[in-house]
């Protein structure tokens, strides 16, 4: 029998990568989301069951799953330098110079980009990923190993002729087509975009959410082997060498023999940066020969034998025509720069952000001043100083406007933010607009063929105004729009008409109610089965749900009561969208823990969480995620801490170990 499950086990293992691979390299998923986590949940039940089969390299750690709340710090075996930075060829020159003093034979230098996003240092051991850490400050940084298992170029097991033990050091960086799909979906679910790549890349590796970072796509290349010794003489064939093993490797490297080999290679990356599918901010020299390397050593930040080359960001003068006021989906309000057309690193600029007003204010900005645009990491270039010798005397200072552009309510500006907003989410139409198309997104209600378009158009033409109108839609209404075919309208309408079987929980995050993401609505949808539950909650009911803390339920509680949300809910609800938890009842085995509530704690070693939590449903059992009276039973894993004090203190609760929580069944 277990030769059977451990051939099993290699064969989904071998699937689900090949699957994987399909959805990152080809970018489109062989099989349905379902199915691939049909396939994963049978590897991880498998694993669970017949732990002697455990492998770290198995996909069931690739795909995420894991999440860690704060990250270990870790101490760096061999420093992380940093670089040292030259701006033009005559510094490049020096460090030449510099070079050929000490060293008196030939030295050749390899060229490389500099990437712009986090660096990193993976350790292996008999060819096999072991430690990912961010390089902090040189000295220490965070472990992130699962976040960087999930992470599809990076090789979680090594091919061919590697050394035992050493440590692979790279960049993590996010494409430029991955950046702008990742802040297409956050528009379209009404958050605000990510600013530059590189930012998003950082932040991404220190999410707590493994399998959150798996969705983001990241990439990676590698550029230095570190360890002991090394089996090569030169950098050039180390990299060449990690390339064999399974390391994604630049392309784009060059031995260069000369300063000017360096300086073609400069010029040319210069111009063609901006074509690559990614950013970088520099080219990055290193001395090939290890030994040289050696005998030149580093100095107190960095090391004597490399050099970075930063590009100047480019810069270009124009004027500033007017200030206008975006309102976003969320009511978030933003000042943008209205400029006489500039060439700027081969684009025309008309447009530049300027964020929030503090930005303004600390810029001084006055009316038609002559403003330097750049265009650094971002995607929309920023002012980032003005020509205060070309302000004319009488021009005036830029004011912040007090109102909204788009409904004319007066802004509000929160404590601690930046940003100021226009409260009147229910009825200004940005706002209004944002929230439909929220509903309709692929996490909440996912009604496909209806687009943000098609839903500004129905708005315009006064026919939806909140999510309930939706259903009450003809086709008769939708064939006059434009664009608008025979096939898409019966396509809109059998859409609408699908997303009546969505589940409770993405309903709820649908209706868009402030601080309720994704995550808050499954947690929410756990302890209250029903929306009429929900609303009946008060502040300090919702605060004892797990990770539910006083802002999301004021915004809870806030939300019901406003009588056009009851009503649009009323409606929902009468139209037959989910509002309440479906019990699929061919799921149901038995009832024997009926009426009783249960909660695990504590680290499980004879099931997982997930499979307890999906017994307990499957017999009638309810699973809460907080310690109060009304929990019936405390099931207690090792290490449990203040579940486990809290439920010792009520008096209330049945305190189970595993075994015994088993023995209910039985
Ligand atoms: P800086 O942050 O300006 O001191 O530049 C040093 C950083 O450049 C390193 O920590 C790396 O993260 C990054 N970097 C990007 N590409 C390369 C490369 N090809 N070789 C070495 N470092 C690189
Ligand atoms: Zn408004």
């Amino acid at each position: 029998m277990p030769e059977n499950i451990k051939e099993r086990i290699e064969q989904l293992r071998h699937e689900i990568n090949r699957h994987n691979e399909n959805y990152y390299q080809l970018d489109e998923p062989s099989i349905s989301d379902l199915e691939f986590d049909t396939l994963l949940k049978e590897l991880q039940d498998l694993e669970a069951q017949y732990p002697e089969y455990q492998d770290d390299n198995s996909p069931t750690h690739r795909v995420g799953g894991g999440i860690t709340k704060n990250f270990p710090t870790v101490q760096h075996q061999f420093r992380m330098y940093s670089l040292d930075n030259s701006y033009d060829f005559d510094d490049l020159a020096d460090w030449e110079k510099r070079i050929i003093k000490t060293i008196d034979e030939p030295v050749e230098f390899v060229a490389e980009l500099k990437f712009d996003g986090a660096s990193i240092s993976i350790l292996y051991e008999n060819g096999t990923l072991v430690q990912a850490v961010t390089r902090g400050d040189g000295f220490q940084g965070d472990e992130i190993t699962s976040n960087v298992r999930t992470i599809s170029d990076i090789p979680l097991r090594l091919k061919g002729d590697y050394p035992e033990r050493f440590f692979m050091r790279g960049e993590i960086y996010l494409t430029r087509k991955n950046f702008d799909k990742i802040n297409k979906q956050r528009e379209e679910e009404g958050l605000d975009p990510f600013m530059n790549p590189r930012n998003t890349a950082s932040g991404t590796l220190k999410m707590q959410d493994s399998r959150e970072v798996r969705k983001r796509r990241l990439s990676s290349v590698l550029y230095q082997f570190v360890a002991e010794e090394a089996p090569a003489d030169t950098h050039w064939e180390l990299l060449h060498k990690a390339r064999d093993w399974g390391f994604t490797i630049s392309e784009q490297i060059k031995l260069c023999k000369n300063l000017d080999e360096i300086k073609d290679f400069i010029n040319f990356w210069d111009e063609e940066r901006h074509q690559l599918p990614f950013e970088i901010d520099g080219i990055v020299l290193k001395v090939n020969s290890l030994k040289q390397q050696k005998q030149l050593g580093y100095t107190a930040k960095s090391p004597r034998w490399a050099m970075a080359y930063k590009f100047k960001a480019e810069k270009a003068e124009t004027e500033l025509q007017s200030v206008s006021y975006q309102v976003g989906r969320t009511g978030a309000i933003t000042p943008v720069a209205n400029l006489k057309p500039v060439l700027l690193a081969g684009t025309i600029v008309k447009r530049a952000s300027l964020h929030n007003e503090d930005i303004i204010k600390k810029l001084d900005l006055h009316e038609h001043d002559f403003v330097y645009v750049e265009k650094g990491g971002e995607i929309i270039p920023k002012i980032v100083g003005v020509n205060i010798e070309k302000r004319s005397p009488e021009s005036k200072k830029i004011e912040y406007i007090k109102n909204c552009p788009e409904c004319g309510t007066a802004l509000i500006k929160l404590e601690d933010q930046a940003i100021h907003f226009c409260p009147n989410d229910l009825h200004c139409p940005p706002q209004v607009v944002g929230r439909m198309i929220h509903y309709v997104s692929r996490k909440a209600l996912n009604i496909e063929n209806l687009g943000s378009e098609t839903i500004e158009q129905l708005y315009q033409a006064k026919l939806i105004e909140n999510p309930a109108d939706f259903y009450t839609l003809t086709k008769a209404q939708l064939l006059p729009l434009e664009r608008m075919a025979e096939k898409s309208a019966q396509n809109i309408i059998d859409g609408i008409e699908k997303s009546k079987e969505i589940p409770f929980e993405k309903v709820l995050f649908g209706i868009g109610i402030k601080h309720v993401g994704e995550t808050v609505a499954k947690k929410l949808v756990k302890n209250f089965s029903s929306i009429d539950e929900l609303k009946n909650a008060t502040v300090e009911e919702l605060c004892q749900v797990e990770d539910i803390g006083s802002k999301i339920a004021e915004s809870i509680v806030e939300f019901f009561k406003n009588p056009e949300n009851i009503l649009m809910l009323e409606r929902l609800k009468s139209y037959g969208v989910q509002l309440e938890k479906r019990q699929t009842t061919s799921e149901i085995l038995s009832n024997t823990l009926e009426g009783k509530t249960f909660l695990f704690t504590g680290k499980l070693s004879l099931f997982t969480r997930e499979s307890a939590e999906e017994m307990v449903e499957k017999h009638g059992g309810k699973n809460i995620s907080a310690v109060s009276k009304n929990l019936n039973y405390l099931i207690v894993g090792e290490k449990a801490g203040s579940k486990l004090k809290k439920a010792q203190e009520l008096g209330t609760v049945q305190i189970l170990d595993e075994q015994e929580f088993l023995d209910l069944f039985s």
